[in-house]
């Protein structure tokens, strides 16, 4: 029998699990989230470093984070908020002048962002002990911090389902059909339905190859039997994440967005003689100034770099040692002799969804009668989910937003570079 038409979400991520959350708050439905593999072995929203700061140079971005972290304050025990402060080190002369610059929006944005001259960094964090002469400064914004994503991720669900939202795991969006509706805003397209093939379930760790072959190179396993399905819709959100262009193309919709890998390392500092100074309990997000950021996870040091020129693609592979050892232990140690000694644990690789600003794309899809969109957060998704989520539902159910304007966010700045949303603090 087929089905009634109902608000279909692309994506099971953070962003399309909190969207899914926050229309069903707003007594949407029925809704259903749909996603291939909702245990997010390649997703983003569970390979990430777990930051969380509202300190942007954006306004937009700064609002939907700032909201974000006040939601993850209230749910302080449950996500393991931890309030710690990022600590971001500077030793490039124009980007530390636009720090200094940028400060007096962020403390208008009601942001408690500190600037420490060389010495203090030393005084306040006496174990960033090397090479601090080489530092212009830094800035503490003490109220950011750290949070566990996958409990965000979790929470937002199950409100969702309690709500009534369907969660289909498994589901592979392989199609689009699509209409002309023809108004007063001239000649539309409506989507009518999502294609869709069903990946058997009995293969959570995807034996078959095809999650690995879906989502790393976008076809099917040759063995693979499918059975397809269409689901007919009366409104759709695109929050597939970094795969949301291979979608918006299903469409006739040019998508700049582009996966960029990311990789992340686990590091061993429980050597015996390791200095005093550094407390790792009490360590929030630290930014140095070559780009590797690091924040204590559990016994370890979680490590992140962004090497520059990574081409773009859906490649998971993890340099392992080679990533350590090239990108990761020098920084540490030019940085800190508390970092002298330490061992390379394991790390893993996800995809950041980058657009030419560095700054998401959220909205109606210009075109559509009932299309939205809500994805390419670059390295900000999860801090930025309840603030996007809220004011997205809004979009959708009253034509407005609710507290935080988003419209800087549609894709339709990118015809106009004035209009771009440029985004210099990300890592
Ligand atoms: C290494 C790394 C570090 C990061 N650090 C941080 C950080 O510290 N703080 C922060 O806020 N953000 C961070 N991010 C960014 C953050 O993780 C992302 O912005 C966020 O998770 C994006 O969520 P999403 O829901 O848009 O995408 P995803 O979580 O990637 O979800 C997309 C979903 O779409 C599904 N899918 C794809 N194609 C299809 C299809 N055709 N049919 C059905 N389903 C499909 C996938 O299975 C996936 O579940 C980091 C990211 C990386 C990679």
């Amino acid at each position: 029998m087929a089905e009634d038409p109902q608000v279909l979400i692309a994506g099971g991520g953070i962003v399309g699990t909190s969207i899914a959350w926050a229309l069903a708050e707003r007594g949407v439905g029925p809704i259903t989230v749909l996603d291939l593999d909702l245990a997010g072995v390649y997703a983003s929203s569970e390979l990430n470093a777990g930051g969380a700061r509202a300190t942007w140079w954006q306004p937009v971005n700064v609002e939907t984070c700032r909201a974000t972290l006040g939601f993850f304050a209230e749910h302080g025990d449950a996500f393991s908020f931890r309030p710690r402060g990022y600590l971001w080190l500077y030793s490039d002369g124009a980007l530390w002048q636009q720090a200094l610059a940028k400060r007096e929006l962020q403390s208008g944005l009601g942001l408690d962002v500190e600037i420490l001259e060389p010495r203090a960094v030393l005084e306040r964090f006496p174990f960033l002990d090397r090479n601090t002469d080489e530092l212009l400064g830094a800035t503490y914004s003490a109220r950011d911090g750290l949070v566990n994503p996958n409990a965000v991720r979790r929470w937002y669900r199950e409100r969702a389902e309690a709500l009534g939202v369907r969660f289909l795991n498994r589901h592979y969006i392989n199609g689009v059909r699509t209409a002309l509706a023809s108004g007063s805003a001239g000649v539309l397209r409506t989507l009518r339905s999502l294609e869709v093939v069903e990946v058997p379930r009995g293969d959570p760790a995807d034996e078959s190859g095809a999650l690995e072959s879906l989502l790393t190179r976008h076809h099917w396993p040759a063995s693979q039997v499918v059975e397809e399905r269409s689901f007919p819709a009366e409104l759709v959100v695109n929050a597939l994440g970094a795969w949301s262009p291979i979608f918006s193309a299903k469409i006739g919709v040019h998508d700049v967005t582009e996966p960029v890998r990311r990789q992340i390392a686990l590091v061993d500092v429980r050597v015996e003689d390791r200095p005093e100074s550094l407390d790792l309990d009490t360590l929030g997000m630290v930014v140095d100034a070559s780009g590797l950021y690091y924040h204590p996870e559990g016994p370890h040091v979680l490590a992140g770099y962004s090497t520059p020129g990574e081409p773009p693609g859906y490649d998971f592979a993890y340099d392992g040692r080679e990533f350590f050892e090239a990108e990761v232990w020098p920084r540490l140690a030019h940085r800190s002799s508390a970092f002298e000694r330490c061992g390379h644990v394991r790390g893993w690789a996800g995809l950041y969804a980058v657009t030419p600003d560095c700054s998401g794309i959220a909205g109606r899809v210009d075109g559509f009668t009932n299309l939205y969109e809500a994805h390419s957060f670059t390295g900000r998704g999860v801090m930025q989910s309840y603030g996007i989520a809220r004011n997205m539902a809004a979009l959708i159910t009253d034509g407005a937003y609710d507290d935080i304007d988003l419209a800087p966010l549609t894709r339709e700045r990118f015809g106009d570079r004035a209009r771009w949303v440029v985004e210099e603090l990300h890592i």
